[in-house]
């Protein structure tokens, strides 16, 4: 556990994203909150059960450990999904602990089958058809195969749901390959309706998809980034704001990351700052330490472009960022001193550092960022 910083959880931020997407998409869409990545670093435990109170509930997660997590939080009071790895044990836990999982080649279905008749227990599973991104996902050839499990395995697999994923659905550059993979996703539904095969579910927008394309919205949407108040790229936050009258973003950042100053010093006009030279003082300067560094997630390509507000003024990382440490230029401050604030993310007065702003300098996706954050650090729900 680092008590060298800590990081908040807006609840009433989470509460207005969640009111938007869910009058976004209406009330027969279910929301399915991603929190794949700790939460996207917001941390599982903190974020599930503040979004539960917003009322969310249903979960996707990547894997089993994932799933135990929110599990643990919110028992049964929530769905949950596993979109990506599961061990052959935690097939035996998914199926005993009603979480449903993905189904998306031939030795997953066959264990899954084999597991659920030894446990004497269905398996909820959604059945994963490859489109077009070529990750995972059943061939359009293993179809009837699919099918015909189906079919025979009544007594061990429930089929709730039928998915696919996009590969990119947040540029327009990929306009034509995702069109293609709606088209064939319409396909392979077809292809199970011929066959007396209806999911519960269909489902196969994230974030970006639900906006540019809301076509994929179908059943279910799951989304990752929204839900945190960040959109998935520029183009989309545009294309959602092309449609609107009013002009202004209805999503809000619901983390804030904050830490505080450890130490200050003064430097004379040609001292360097921290390992190297990448910074030299061409004044005298007043400098600050925090103690945040890479180890944290505080990006090392943040050096000397990272921005931290301290007393209310927007100050630059200057040196390199350091492994459990990070120097900032604290020269125009009227006083600063061991103790002070120091927000790496969020807002001070009426400044604030977007995670936006933060990964534009380092040329890190939002969702990278975030989820470099280090799990020890504390988080709590304000
Ligand atoms: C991460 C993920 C999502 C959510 O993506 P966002 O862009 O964050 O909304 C949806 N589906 C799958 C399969 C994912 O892996």
């Amino acid at each position: 556990m680092h008590t060298n910083s800590h990081i908040e959880i807006n609840q009433n931020a989470l509460q207005n994203n969640i009111d938007f997407l869910k009058k976004l998409y209406g009330k027969k869409v279910i929301l399915s909150s991603v929190v794949k990545g700790n939460a996207y670093g917001h941390g599982i435990p903190e974020f599930v059960r503040s979004a539960f109170s917003c009322g969310v509930t249903h979960f996707s997660v990547f894997d089993a450990d994932e799933a135990r997590a929110v599990k643990k939080e919110l028992q049964d009071k929530v769905s949950i999904l596993i979109m990506g790895f599961v061990s052959d044990e935690d097939i035996f836990w998914a199926i005993e602990n009603n979480v449903s999982f993905y189904v998306f080649d031939k030795i997953r279905m066959q264990k899954t089958i084999k597991i659920a008749k030894k446990l004497n227990k269905k398996a909820t599973i959604h059945i994963e058809v490859e489109t077009g991104m070529n990750r995972t996902g059943f061939e359009k050839s293993e179809l009837l195969w699919v099918s015909k499990m189906l079919k025979e395995n009544t007594d061990t697999l429930i089929f709730e749901g039928l998915c696919t994923h996009f590969a990119g659905a947040e540029s327009v550059s990929n306009f034509y390959r995702i069109e293609k993979q709606i088209s064939n996703f319409t396909t392979a539904e077809t292809f199970f309706r011929k066959e007396n095969l209806v999911p519960n579910i269909k489902h196969s927008a994230c974030s970006a998809a639900s906006i540019m394309f809301p076509e994929t919205r179908m059943d279910l949407v799951r989304i990752g980034i929204m839900q945190y108040g960040l959109w998935s790229s520029p183009e989309v936050f545009v294309h959602y704001l092309n449609s609107k009258k009013i002009k202004k973003d209805p999503l809000q950042r619901i983390i804030s990351w904050k830490s505080e100053v450890m130490s200050v010093k003064k430097v004379n006009p040609g001292d360097y700052i921290g390992y190297g030279t990448s910074f030299m003082a061409s004044e005298k300067m007043k400098v600050a330490v925090i103690p945040v560094g890479y180890s944290h997630g505080y990006s090392r390509s943040l050096s000397n472009h990272g921005r931290v507000l301290i007393n209310g003024k927007r100050c630059m990382v200057i040196g390199t960022v350091n492994m459990n440490m990070l120097t900032v230029n604290v020269s125009d401050l009227e006083t600063v001193k061991k103790g002070d604030e120091a927000v790496l993310i969020g807002n001070q007065e009426d400044i604030s550092i977007s995670i936006a702003s933060f990964s534009d300098f380092s040329n890190t996706l939002n969702y990278e960022l975030l989820t470099r954050l280090d799990k020890g650090i504390p988080r709590k729900i304000i």
